[in-house]
């Protein structure tokens, strides 16, 4: 049984704080700068969506906050995260390992592969009970079922004995999402909880994620590519782009008036009911690789704003107004020009 941590964590200020987090990866032909200076905060109650393309180092800043990042080749080289007044980077592994689950759980990408194969599902979500609560083996099977009921699997005590790959898509997402409210979590982090699901199921993920947040309270991080899943959902928004957040604010804020120029591409490449008729267009060009990041701004290649500073100065995350913030030379412009 893994020892159990103190509750509850400070309820006042930030539950989490992650302060200039950097990540690297060191490979045979160069070093990956995944996370490259990223800070933020999270308080209970709240949603905030890290959103970016694939590359952006929005999952490799998760996996360090997690504890998980395989080392070598990752090494968090720089930052803190504080969870509760702990600093994380600091406490010994046995104390890290236990606040995972109870204290920060994550849901990751691809349920399938998430899940294991061979056991059912009813013994996979009862483990979490067996290892984190010694929970005798009926009683862990019970709470699995209500475990599943909460997350509305229909017939759930029929199904304890069912395989991963008897569940639709959407199903299995329902699983992994049981397994990781399974501890009641302060924290929970949910990597593209969505992708591979169809327009209806990604709704209703999307609902029951805010409905466990209401009745538990817990922080909620939505990890996502695509603005459009959390729109309904998130409080506040941070846009990354290749290992750094280049625009924070809240969502409303955010969809109003972009103030980076990627999260404007973010944007127009949305489908959005209040602008139907607009065409969509996608944001030209790829990510950069992180092994060779453009000089200046990451984004200059890309950026149908760039001027001749672009390529010269990195632009710092600074404030625009009380509530947002923008790395982009050209913010206040932006704000007044869009
Ligand atoms: Fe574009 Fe320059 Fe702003 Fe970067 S700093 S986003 S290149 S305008």
């Amino acid at each position: 049984m893994i020892t159990p941590i103190d509750r509850p964590f400070s309820q006042n200020g930030s539950l989490l704080t992650v302060d200039d987090l950097k990540v690297e990866f060191r490979m045979r032909d160069g070093v990956v700068k995944a996370v490259d200076g990223v800070s933020y905060k999270l308080d209970r109650h709240e949603t905030l969506a890290i959103v970016g393309e694939s590359g952006s180092g929005k999952t490799v800043s998760a996996q360090a906050i997690m504890g998980i990042i395989d080392t070598p080749p990752g090494f968090i080289t720089g930052g803190a995260v504080t969870f509760g007044g702990k600093s994380l980077f600091d406490l010994p592994a046995g104390e890290r390992r236990a606040i995972r689950g109870p204290g920060i759980s994550m849901i990751f990408q691809d349920a399938l592969t998430a899940l294991n194969p061979v056991f059912p599902v009813g013994w996979q979500i009862a483990e979490m009970f067996r290892e984190h609560n010694d929970l005798p083996k009926k009683e862990a099977l019970k709470r699995a079922a209500e475990l599943m009921d909460r997350v509305r699997i229909p017939s759930a005590t029929d199904r304890l004995d069912a395989y991963p790959h008897e569940f639709s898509g959407g199903m299995r997402q329902r699983v992994m999402i049981a397994m990781a409210i399974a501890l009641d979590p302060d924290i929970l982090i949910a990597d593209e909880p969505t992708t591979a699901l169809d327009v209806t199921v990604q709704a209703q993920i999307m609902d029951l994620l805010a409905e466990l947040q209401k009745e538990t309270g817990m922080g909620l991080i939505l990890i996502t590519h695509d603005l459009a899943v959390v729109a309904e959902v998130a409080d506040r928004v941070a846009v990354m782009y290749a290992g750094r957040i280049v625009e924070t604010g809240p969502i409303g804020d955010i969809y109003a008036r972009a103030m980076h120029p990627y999260t404007l591409g973010l944007m127009s490449s949305l489908a959005r009911a209040d602008r139907k008729g607009e065409k969509l267009q996608p944001i030209v060009g790829s990510p950069p690789d992180l092994m060779h990041v453009p000089s200046g701004c990451a984004f200059h290649p890309r950026c149908p704003y760039a001027d001749e500073i672009c390529m010269r100065e990195v632009p710092v995350l600074r404030d625009v107004n009380v509530e947002r913030k923008s790395a982009c030379h050209f913010a206040e412009k932006l704000a007044t020009n869009v």
